[in-house]
């Protein structure tokens, strides 16, 4: 059998700074773990802009749909503010989004306990907190028609439609549903049932996909009190499922019971492969950061995490992702920080590599 491969698209700004320290971390595993990966490494963004007059290439477009698993780092700068709207950065990212079909976006919000007082919640709300939001990414209230801002009488009216399909509720539901399966077998689907026709289509089909997988404990919530919750008492969820726009605002408002923008990983998915496993790409929530790129000041973490997630969700390797978290929870406990997780003076800050060096080293 050949080794499970990955590309890495490290892209603009921070995005090569905390890719190299991923990088150093993907061959550590080969080294010490024998678990190989067949690594390619390509241009994405304003770097791919400027070798080839494109944000993405389609010899790079067809390497991701043939991998096992693409990790990017980030896209975009002030460089490219100017570029035609057709070849910015960031179109090489939704190009990649949209030709592999990836209707399931993935944000954990998990906390380090050496972080926990960063949140702007109670301690114990939230030290030891570890869910996923399920979003769904493809369809929903941003894509329905009809759409547009129409004449009616003498005033414009701003019209968006809500629009889900049996079909697109049915996959993005079995995507939360494997999820949940390889975590605490727990998940609770948000909508608005009560408001809204799409909300009761979503609650029917999503309970029809939970009979294909009885050891799961599915509850309903509509999608204000979810967000109450979240917020309350957030331990209560594992997984959480939900549409385009309720998962836009929930999955932000969870990523900030955390903390910094520069711990939060993200993973993208889509439809099984012929290994059984989803097409895939992993990313940090943060973007290029012009303000500090090229300084040592970026937080890798963000970047490392999506990693722990690719080793999780697309290799079968929940252990060592396990091991991974365990390390990152060990430097954080050991007092390293990285400029964006320093709240008040006086601590001195590692750079990127620096905590890249105490990652491996844990
Ligand atoms: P995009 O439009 O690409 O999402 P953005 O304008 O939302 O970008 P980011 O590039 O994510 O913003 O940066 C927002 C702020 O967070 C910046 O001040 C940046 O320096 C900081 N930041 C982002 N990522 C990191 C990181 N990994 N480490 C430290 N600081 C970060
Ligand atoms: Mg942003």
């Amino acid at each position: 059998m050949s080794n499970p491969s990955i590309l890495i698209l490290p892209g603009d700004g921070i995005g090569p700074e905390v890719m190299t320290q991923v990088r150093r971390i993907i061959d550590w595993f080969g080294e010490k773990r024998g678990l190989v990966f067949d690594v390619s490494e390509d241009l994405v963004g304003g770097a791919a802009y400027d070798a080839h007059g494109t944000p993405l290439t389609d010899e790079t477009m067809a390497k991701a749909q043939a991998v096992d698993a693409v990790l990017l780092g980030a896209v975009g700068g002030p460089k490219y503010d100017v570029l035609d709207f057709s070849v910015k950065p960031e179109r090489g990212l939704l190009r990649l989004r949209k030709e592999m079909d990836l209707y399931a976006n993935l944000r954990p919000a998990q906390c380090f306990d050496a972080l926990a007082d960063f949140s702007s919640l109670k301690t114990e709300v939230v030290s030891g907190l570890d869910i996923v939001i399920v979003r769904e990414l493809t369809s929903g209230i941003y894509f329905g028609e009809p759409r547009g801002i129409i004449e009616e009488g003498n005033e414009r009216v701003g019209i968006n439609t809500q629009r889900y399909t049996e079909s697109e509720i049915d996959r993005v539901a079995r995507s939360a549903f494997e999820l949940a399966m390889r975590r605490d077998k727990k998940l609770c689907s948000m909508e608005k049932a009560n408001v809204m026709e799409s909300g009761v289509l979503w609650r029917q089909v999503v309970t029809e996909v939970g009979k294909d997988y009885p050891e799961v404990e599915l509850t309903h919530m509509y999608a204000d009190a979810g967000a109450m919750q979240l917020t309350r008492w957030p331990k209560q969820f594992d997984v959480i499922v939900t549409d385009n726009l309720f998962g836009d605002m929930l999955s932000d408002l969870a990523a900030m019971l955390t903390g910094s923008l520069g711990m939060l990983p993200s993973a993208s998915l889509g439809a099984p492969m012929a290994n059984g496993r989803p097409k895939a790409l992993y990313e940090p929530v943060h973007g290029s950061a012009p303000d500090i790129a090229g300084q040592g000041k970026a937080n890798p973490i963000a970047c490392i995490l999506s990693f722990a997630m690719a080793l999780r969700y697309s290799f079968d390797a929940g252990e060592e992702a396990d091991r991974l978290e365990a390390s990152i929870e060990t430097v954080l406990a050991e007092g390293l920080r990285t400029p964006d997780l320093l709240g008040e003076e006086g601590v001195a800050p590692v750079t990127t590599e620096g905590m890249g060096d105490a990652i491996l080293a844990a």
